[in-house]
């Protein structure tokens, strides 16, 4: 069975079945609401300012713990 053609939605370009990426024009050939403009390579992201309270995963813990005393408190009474 030969692999089915498809046109590229941009360019016109007739391209295999089941690439993502027009060899022609580098679009995205099946899905036209894909976006066309692709985010840049990860090494260029510049690194996110704000970065996670740091509080939040120690009252996290603290929760757990405190509910796991609870919990063990009313088991040895
Ligand atoms: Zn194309």
């Amino acid at each position: 069975m030969p692999a089915k053609k498809v046109k590229c939605i941009h360019c016109g370009t007739l391209v295999d079945e089941f690439v993502t990426e027009c060899p022609n024009c580098g679009k995205p050939v099946a899905n036209k609401w894909a976006p066309t403009k692709v985010s840049e390579a990860p090494w260029k992201w510049t690194p996110a300012k704000k970065k996670m309270n740091p509080l939040i995963p120690v009252a996290a813990i603290a929760v757990v713990v405190a509910v796991a005393a609870l919990v063990y408190l009313r088991m040895i009474k």
